[in-house]
Order: C-alpha cells, then structure tokens, then sequence
C-alpha cells in the first residue's frame, strides 16, 4: 500500500489496551481518566481479523503496545497467533519492562514472549535512578524494570532498545549512567524528543530539551560522536557512534528534525478499534463498528486502503497541536 506521499505502508502498531501500571508523566495527563471500558476494548479475535487483512495487503512488521502491553492478560499468545499470519515477518513489543520478569509456572513473561516469536524489544528506561523514575511514572517499580530487562536477556532477545523520553533538567543526569548501563549489556539507547501527546502543556520551553542539544550534551562525556546515516532500525531513529567504544545511539526527534516523517510506513490500530494513520494528527478512523457490523474481509480490506489514502504528509506536532487523545489511548 502506497499513499498519496509516497509513503509505504508495511507495520502496524496495535495498542492492545489503554491500561497500564506506571503513570508516566508525558504519556498521561495529570487528572484521572477513565480507561476504556471493556466492551469497547477489541478483543483479541477482531486484532488478529485486522492483522490477517492487513498483512494480505502487505503488512509485514507488527509493533504489541499499549498501554502496557503486558498488563493485558493472554499478549504471549496473542503474538504467538500473529506470528501464525502468513506475510508477517517481524514482530516486537514495546514495553516498560515491569512485567518481564514475572513468572508463570517457572516460565518468566520475556521467555513466553521470545517463544512466541517476538524478536524486537523496546523497554522505556528513563532513569536509573530510583528516586527519578518514581518521580517520572509515580511508581517505584525500577528494580522490577532491571530484572525484566535481564528476564528478556536471558530468554534470548538481542538488539534490545532501551528508550528515554528526553525532558530538560532530567535527563541531563541520566546520560552517562544510561550509556554506561546499556554498552555493559549491549543495549541499543535511544533518546526520544518530547511530544505533545498528553496534554499541550507537558511540552513547554520547561520540558522540552532537543535531540540536537542531548546529543551535544552527550558529546562534553564522550567526545565528538559520528553519523550513522545508513544505520537503520524499524523508525525514524538517526544512529550517531561513539568512536572510541563502537556504542550507537539513538536519537528520534520528531519535533526538531523536519524529515521525521518522509519514510514513515506505519499505520496504528487503538485498543478501542479506531484505525490512525499518523500518531500526530487528529484523523482516526472507526472500524470497530465496522468489524462488529459484520462486514467481510474485503469491505475491510477497502476501509484499510482508504486510511491509507488518507495518510498525512506529515505530523501536525509543530502547529500548535492539542491532543484529541493521550498517547496511553493510542499506542507509542
Ligand atoms: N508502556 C509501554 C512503554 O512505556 O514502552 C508502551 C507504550 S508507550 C506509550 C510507548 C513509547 O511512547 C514509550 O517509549 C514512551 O516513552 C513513549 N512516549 C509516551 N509519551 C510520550 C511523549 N509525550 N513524547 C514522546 N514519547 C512518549
Ligand atoms: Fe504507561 Fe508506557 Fe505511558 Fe509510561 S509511557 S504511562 S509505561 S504506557
């Protein structure tokens, strides 16, 4: 699939719930939200009806998120159903790594994954410090993410990315240790710029620090670092090396750098069956009511293709943008 930009349409990102165990500070607004009630939560069944469809039209890649993913009861089997899907080739997970480690009889949650054919793993790890990552997402579960992380290690996952949410007079802190923590299990870290995706207000001059500054705030550490510009992961990410180590880092700067969105092949599905096909634009388009409706595969099919017509050339983050939706109800 092709739209109207040129943009090849190959990955799906599916929110598999709204819900999750952290509270993190630019993913939920500060009020209390109600989740989605359960009823208009798609099941299982009707993802996999999207995934079969849509990888009949050339999806390749599948992203679980959430939410957080593994809070919903059944995600192992689930990936392991959509690695049934003949055309889908790749599928990863995103994740605060919370989860990882929790065992169901002797088996942790990162081995049924990696058994299930998940291969790509994206753990939020803003912090290493204890005290800062409880003031990030409100929970004090840091030691849980570290076991989870080792969890995914031992059960096999390699290329495993660590992401951090770049915020000003936070993660200034966070750099060394995080570079530090991630070439010891040869980690890939990526720094993420802050996006307006709770609310307007979390992304002010006070917050937000850019990827160019974070990267010239790396280089007083580690001296000058080098492009990457053929190193490419599933996204927008520019790869920059530190000579002296070979360690990549990741910078992912959808607010400064003004080519984020020329080779963007994703559409997103939400927990609640609304198909995106931009994480920074207001257009959503229902299909749960269609999907519940009774429609067939090829109804379907048209519906899919037609999101795809209406992809934009790129995010609207940049114009004043105010969310219709937290990023928690739309799937990272
Ligand atoms: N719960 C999982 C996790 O934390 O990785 C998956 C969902 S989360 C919404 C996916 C990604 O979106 C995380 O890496 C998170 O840091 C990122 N994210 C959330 N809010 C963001 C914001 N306002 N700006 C940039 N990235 C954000
Ligand atoms: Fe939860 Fe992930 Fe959002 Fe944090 S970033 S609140 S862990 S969904």
């Amino acid at each position: 699939m092709e739209d109207a930009f040129g943009h090849r349409i190959s990955y799906l990102r599916v929110s598999v719930t709204d819900r999750c165990n952290e509270r993190c500070r630019y993913c939920m607004p500060e009020e209390e939200q109600a989740w989605f009630p359960k009823e208009e939560v798609l099941n299982y069944e009707e993802m996999l009806r999207v995934l079969r469809v849509g990888a009949s039209l050339g999806i390749q890649k599948v992203r679980v998120t959430g939410g957080e993913p593994l809070t919903r009861p059944g995600v192992a089997e689930f990936c392991a159903q959509i690695a049934q899907i003949p055309g889908i080739r790749q599928i990863g997970i995103s994740t605060n790594g919370t989860l990882l480690s929790r065992e169901e009889q002797g088996v942790t949650l990162a081995a049924r994954l990696f058994q299930a054919g998940v291969r790509s793993m994206n753990v939020s790890l803003d912090s290493l410090d204890r005290e800062a990552y409880r003031r990030t997402t409100s929970r004090d579960l840091l030691p849980k993410v570290l076991e989870g992380i080792e969890a995914a290690l031992t059960a096999g996952f390699q290329n495993l990315r660590l992401n951090c949410v770049l915020m000003k007079q936070q993660t200034e802190r966070e750099f060394v240790p995080l570079l530090k923590f991630a070439a010891e299990r040869g980690l890939l870290l990526r720094f993420i710029e802050l996006m307006p995706v709770s609310s307007r207000e979390v992304l002010d001059e006070q917050n937000f620090l850019s990827t160019e500054i974070a990267r010239r705030l790396i280089e007083q550490h580690t001296g000058p670092l080098t492009a990457l510009p053929d190193f490419r992961t599933n996204g927008p990410a520019a790869y920059w090396q530190v000579p002296s180590t070979g360690q990549k880092i990741g910078f992912i700067g959808a607010m400064t750098n003004l080519h984020f969105c020329e080779s963007c092949d994703k559409l997103r599905l939400t927990s609640d069956g609304k198909l995106r096909p931009c994480l920074g634009s207001y257009l959503e388009f229902d299909l749960r009511e269609r999907l519940r409706q009774g429609c067939d595969d090829e109804e379907l099919a048209d519906f899919i293709r037609s999101v795809v017509a209406r992809k934009p050339k790129e995010h609207d983050f940049r114009q004043n943008y105010q969310p219709n939706r937290r990023m928690i109800a739309i799937g990272g």
